[in-house]
């Protein structure tokens, strides 16, 4: 369903679903940023806890743990968004009367 490594397709290969509507916006990366700071940010001080590492070491060890599962995490997310918002039908907002307008 990608055409890139985040980049969506114009149309579902199998069934022609249009993939133009898709539009999960920053959806994937509040929840990426949530998770992955709950994942992470726990472990970092456990670290500096019980090992008292000098920063060199953190910084070696929560970058890139933290930019991996990142990017890890980004594809099968927005996936996961544009199937939600798919299946629910989801549309931007509108107001009773909105249909009479042009
Ligand atoms: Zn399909």
């Amino acid at each position: 369903m990608f055409a890139g490594y985040l980049k969506f397709a114009d149309a579902c290969p199998a069934c022609g679903l249009d993939y133009s509507a898709e539009d999960a916006g920053d959806g994937p990366a509040v929840f990426i940023m949530f998770a992955v700071g709950f994942i992470v940010v726990p472990m970092a001080l456990v670290a500096e806890v019980a090992f008292k590492p000098p920063l060199w070491v953190h910084a070696l060890l929560w970058l890139p743990l933290t930019l991996g599962l990142c990017a890890a995490l980004l594809r099968p997310l927005r996936a996961i968004m544009f199937a939600l918002q798919h299946q629910h039908g989801a549309a931007q907002g509108r107001l009773d009367g909105d249909d009479a307008a042009p």
